[in-house]
C-alpha cells in the first residue's frame, strides 16, 4: 500500500528537513533562520505562541527565571497551554518548552500532536546542546576567576597568524610587582578587585588590536598592536587602580617582557612565542631597576650561559671550585675589624668568577640553597680552625638566598651545620634580604626568630633597594640593618645625606645595629661618623679577600685609617 501524503504532511516534512538543516549546518547557527522556519511550522500546527526556556538550576526554574530563547509569538490576547515538555540535563541545566493556542481553537488532531512533540523535543535537544557548547567553551577559555586563560591566548595567536596578521603586533608578559604586599595592605577581596580592574583597564586600552589573558597568579600575557606598545608599557609601568566606592586606590607596577613579532611572521609553535616573551619577562624580574625588557638575541645568549652554569654546578660543587672570600667589617671610629662577610667566588678554569655570573642562575633552579649551605659549612670550618689556632676570630656573616625560605626545615639545617662544627653561635651571622610575599614573610619571621633564640645574629641585607617598609622591618626580630650602598651619598650630594642619616636614626630607634656597605671614600666614612653609624664595609678598607689574606688582616686587627 503506497502512502499518500497530504499537503499538510508534505509541507511539514519539508519544513522539518529545513529546520534540521539549519540546526546542524555549521558551527555558527543562524538564529533568525531557525526562528523563521519555526514560525512556519507553528502556523501548520495552528500555534499562537511557543516559548523555550533554559534554566541553570531548579531554583531559577521555580522562580520563573532562566533564559528565553527561540520564541514565537502572534501576541494573541487569550491563549491556552496545549503542550509542555521539560528536559533535564545532567549538567547544570533544565530546558522547557511550552506551546499555546488561541482559546477556543479546535484541539490538536493526532497529526498535529505528534509533530508538536517531535519539533519540541528536537528544538530543546538542540538548544541544550548549544548551551553545553557555550559552557564548555567558557570552561576551556576562561579561568575560575573569569579571566581569559592561556588557551584563549593560543587560539588568538594561531588565528591571527593564520590570517597573516601577527606582524606589526607585540606579545607582552607582565607580572604585578609586590602584589602580595598589596593583598596584605588592603585585603584579599580588594586585591581581587584591583586585579580585575587593572586587567580591564589594559583590555580597554588594547581594544580590538589584541587580547589580554591570565597565565595564573599575578602573571599575565597580552597581545597588542606595535603602535600601542608605548601606551601599554606606560600603563604597565605604573597605574593607579581605585578599588572601592570611597575612591581608595593603589599604584600597580609590573615587570614586563616584550616580544615584538617580525613584520613577516608565521607561528609554527605557539610555545615559541611564549618562550621568547617569558625569557624577556624573567630578565625584567631579575634585572634590578629595568622593569621592561625587550626580547633579543642577547637574552638568548644569557639563557645559554645560564644553562651552562646550571649544568656545571653539581660537579663544580663536588670539586671544591666554590671558595669563600672574606670582606672585613670595620668600626669607623677605631679602624678595628669587627667582623667580615663571606662572599662566594667560583674558581673556574683558573678564573675568579664573581657571584653575579652564577648566583642568579642558581636561584632559578634552587641550587643556590645547596651552595649557601656549603658556604656556611666552609665558614664554620674556617672559624673552627681559627679558634683551634688560638686566633681572635671575628663574627662572620653568610648570605642566604631568599629561595631558602622554601625549605621548611631551614632553621634546623642551619643550626645542624653550626652545631656540627662546635663553634660558638655568636660567631655566625645570617644575611637575608627583605621579603615581599606573604608566605615568605611568615617563614622569614619564624626563621629569624629561631636564629635569635639560638644566639645567631640576623641581618637585613641591601636595605633600601627593595620594597622596604618599616612595618615589615619591625615585625621581624632582626639584629642588624645593612644599608645598601645606593644610599651612600656620592660627592656633593647633600640630599642623600639627609636620607642616610634618617635611616640610621630610624634603625637605632628600632634597636637595630647599623652597618653601611659599599663605603669607598673617606668622605663617606666621615659621614657615617656624623650619622652615628659605627660600622662600615667597603673598598675603602678592603675588597673581598681570599682566606689567607683575610687571616693576615685579622692578625693585624685594625686598619690605620
Ligand atoms: P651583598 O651580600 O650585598 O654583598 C656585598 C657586595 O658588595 C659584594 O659583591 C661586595 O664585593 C660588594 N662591595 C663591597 N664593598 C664595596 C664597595 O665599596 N664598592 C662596591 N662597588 N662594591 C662593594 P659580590 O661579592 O660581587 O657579591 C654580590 C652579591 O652576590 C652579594 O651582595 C650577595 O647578594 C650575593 N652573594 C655573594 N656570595 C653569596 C653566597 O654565598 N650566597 C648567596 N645566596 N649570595 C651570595
Ligand atoms: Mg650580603
Ligand atoms: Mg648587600
Amino acid at each position: 500500500m503506497s502512502m499518500v501524503l497530504t499537503d499538510r504532511e508534505q509541507r511539514f516534512n519539508e519544513l522539518f528537513e529545513r529546520l534540521i538543516d539549519a540546526m546542524t549546518e555549521n558551527d555558527r547557527t543562524d538564529k533568525k533562520r531557525i526562528e523563521d522556519i519555526l514560525g512556519d511550522i507553528a502556523a501548520i500546527l495552528r500555534l499562537s505562541k511557543a516559548m523555550t526556556r533554559l534554566c541553570r538550576n531548579k531554583h531559577e526554574e521555580d522562580m520563573g527565571g532562566g533564559e528565553r530563547l527561540c520564541s514565537y509569538d502572534l501576541h494573541e490576547e487569550d491563549e491556552v497551554l496545549v503542550y509542555a515538555h521539560r528536559l533535564e540535563l545532567s549538567m547544570m541545566s533544565y530546558g522547557t518548552i511550552e506551546l499555546y493556542m488561541k482559546r477556543g481553537s479546535e484541539p490538536f488532531d493526532d497529526f498535529e500532536k505528534g509533530k508538536a512533540v517531535l519539533v519540541s523535543k528536537t528544538l530543546l535537544t538542540f538548544l541544550c546542546r548549544n548551551r553545553m557548547k557555550n559552557v564548555i567553551r567558557e570552561l576551556a577559555l576562561f579561568d575560575d576567576s573569569g579571566f581569559k586563560n592561556n588557551r584563549s591566548f593560543t587560539n588568538y595567536i594561531m588565528e591571527t597568524s593564520a590570517r597573516g596578521d601577527l606582524g606589526g603586533r607585540a606579545a607582552v608578559h607582565y607580572n604585578l610587582r609586590h602584589f602580595s604586599l598589596v593583598n596584605r595592605q588592603i585585603g584579599r577581596d580588594a586585591g581581587d578587585t584591583v586585579l580585575h580592574r587593572h586587567f580591564i583597564g589594559l583590555e580597554k586600552l588594547i581594544g580590538g588590536r589584541g587580547i589580554v589573558t591570565r597565565l595564573g597568579g599575578d602573571n599575565f600575557l597580552a597581545i597588542c598592536g606595535k603602535e600601542q606598545l608605548d601606551d601599554v608599557i606606560a600603563y604597565l609601568s605604573e597605574t593607579k587602580v581605585v578599588y572601592n566606592d570611597d575612591g581608595d586606590s593603589v599604584f600597580i607596577t609590573t615587570s614586563t617582557g616584550v616580544f615584538v613579532f617580525p613584520d613577516v611572521f608565521v607561528i609554527k609553535d605557539p610555545g615559541e612565542v611564549l618562550n621568547n616573551v617569558i625569557i624577556a619577562a624573567k630578565a625584567a624580574q631579575n634585572g634590578g631597576k629595568e622593569h621592561v625588557v625587550f626580547f633579543s638575541d642577547r637574552l638568548i645568549e644569557g639563557r645559554e650561559k645560564a644553562m651552562t652554569v646550571q649544568q656545571r654546578f653539581p660537579q663544580a660543587l663536588a670539586n671544591g671550585e666554590f671558595q669563600v672570600y672574606y670582606q672585613p667589617k670595620v668600626n669607623v671610629f677605631t679602624g678595628k675589624i669587627v667582623g667580615a662577610e663571606a662572599l662566594c667566588r667560583w674558581i673556574r678554569d683558573g678564573q675568579v668568577v664573581p657571584p653575579i655570573d652564577f648566583i642568579p642562575m642558581l636561584e632559578e633552579t634552587n641550587d643556590i640553597c645547596k651552595l649557601d649551605m656549603y658556604m656556611l659549612g666552609c665558614v664554620c670550618a674556617d672559624i673552627k680552625r681559627w679558634l683551634s689556632e688560638g686566633r681572635d676570630a671575628v663574627r662572620i656573616s653568610v648570605n642566604l638566598s631568599r629561595k631558602n625560605m622554601m625549605n621548611a626545615d631551614l632553621l634546623e639545617r642551619i643550626m645542624a651545620i653550626i652545631n656540627e662544627s662546635g663553634i660558638p653561635h655568636e660567631l655566625i651571622e645570617i644575611e637575608l634580604t627583605e621579603t615581599t610575599t606573604d608566605v615568605e614573610f611568615k617563614d622569614l619571621k619564624r626563621v629569624v626568630g629561631g636564629l635569635q633564640q639560638q644566639g645567631v645574629c640576623a641581618t637585613v641585607d641591601d636595605f633600601g633597594i627593595g620594597y622596604s617598609s618599616l612595618n615589615l622591618i619591625k615585625a621581624i626580630p632582626w639584629n642588624v640593618l645593612k644599608i645598601d650602598r645606593s644610599f651612600l651619598p656620592t660627592e656633593g650630594d647633600s640630599s642623600s645625606f639627609v636620607m642616610f642619616r634618617h635611616v640610621v636614626s630610624m634603625a637605632m630607634e628600632l634597636g637595630l645595629q647599623c652597618i653601611a656597605e659599599g663605603v669607598e671614600t673617606t668622605e663617606q666614612r666621615e659621614m657615617l661618623k656624623d650619622s652615628g653609624c659605627t660600622t662600615a664595609q667597603g673598598f675603602l678598607y678592603d675588597r673581598p679577600l681570599p682566606k689567607e689574606e683575610f687571616e693576615k688582616r685579622m692578625e693585624a686587627k685594625k686598619y690605620s685609617i
